[in-house]
């Protein structure tokens, strides 16, 4: 029998990950304690909830569940404690890059204003990233729920902090509110500021959304984009243009785009030749990390160890890491497949 591989081991770069959202269910409770915060028992059950996302009023209670757990985070100290933690399960899982995903706005009463909020957000990256050996890096996301202006004074601090770690710029949230093109000014100004365009889309609604994140955003990346599965002509131009799209199977089933793990179209991107990063999303409140995601590719989707090392070629490739990182990371999967 043929040993099987380690899928932590696996060298990967965890390119899907948002700031609450990363928080260990542990650190969750602690805090909610510490503040004297009544969370929602969804949120102390020890298990994830049961979610559904297609309907609004399922998207509405995820949000108000990822909403009560961002109301833990107050000081600085927390905001540090979080990054590291997130750090230290990345390493967990075999991640040799990270980066994570944050809107400042939600954070910036309690810390003193955006740019306090901005710079204590990139200081414990830095942190983070020295205690662990972790490479990280931050996309700002925005929220497409408010105004596109709110997204163009976003955008605009994001390119000035361009050179404190923020490699990429966002947009998150129900993607049946407003049209991709709303945020087009924010788009361009992030683009020109040199950040790595990266919209969510093709995840609550169709290939159209992730169309309109190519044409009017010009995304580099798409945050989800599994959807596009739905259209082979989007398929093609995704492969095309080798437009990574960042995956994210167990929250897909958590918040029920697909009914099971074996429906997420896994192999329809993989054999239409679209990268992947596989990613986490939410594991707070999806209950699973890095690896598990590459474990749903071997377990629901018969991807072999050289299949699976592919894809986490895809996911360093799509990255925003420098060069030499990433050829280390290319080679240690190398090692991984063949040592
Ligand atoms: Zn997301």
């Amino acid at each position: 029998m043929e040993h099987v591989r380690d899928l932590t081991l696996l060298p990967k770069a965890h390119l899907h990950l948002h700031f609450t959202g990363s928080m260990r269910p542990s650190t969750l409770l602690e805090l909610a304690d510490k503040y004297g915060v009544r969370l929602p028992d969804a949120l102390t059950a020890g298990e994830p909830p049961k979610l559904r996302a297609t309907d609004e009023r399922g998207w509405f209670r995820f949000q108000r569940l990822y909403d009560a757990a961002r109301s833990c985070l107050r000081e600085p100290d927390d905001i540090r404690r979080l990054v590291r933690e997130a750090a230290e399960e990345d390493v967990r899982d075999g991640s040799g890059w990270l980066e994570i995903q944050v809107d400042p706005t939600s954070y910036a009463p309690l810390l003193g204003g955006m740019i306090p909020a901005v710079e204590i957000i990139l200081d414990a990256v830095d942190a983070a990233s020295r205690e662990t050996g972790l490479g990280m890096r931050v996309l700002i996301a925005a929220n497409r729920m408010k105004h596109p202006l709110d997204a163009r004074t976003l955008a605009r601090l994001a390119v000035r902090y361009a050179d404190r770690g923020i490699v990429g710029f966002g947009l998150s949230n129900d993607e049946r509110r407003g049209m991709a093109r709303d945020f087009d000014r924010a788009f361009a100004i992030a683009r020109e500021g040199g950040l790595l365009a990266a919209p969510h889309g093709g995840e609550l609604t169709g290939p159209a959304s992730v169309r309109d994140c190519l044409d009017d955003l010009h995304a580099a990346r798409i945050g989800h984009g599994v959807r596009a599965a739905e259209d082979p002509r989007l398929l093609k131009r995704l492969a095309d243009r080798q437009i990574t799209c960042e995956v994210c199977p167990a929250s897909n089933v958590a918040l029920g785009v697909y009914e099971r793990p074996e429906d997420v179209p896994l192999r329809t991107l993989f054999e239409a030749g679209v990268p992947m990063a596989l990613g986490a999303d939410d594991p707070l409140l999806f209950g699973s990390r890095l690896a598990a995601q590459y474990e749903i590719a071997r377990r629901h989707h018969a991807f072999t160890d050289a299949e699976l090392a592919e894809l986490a070629r895809q996911s360093v490739r799509g990255s925003a890491a420098p060069d030499e990182v990433k050829a280390k990371l290319l080679d240690g999967i190398d090692h991984w497949l063949n040592g």
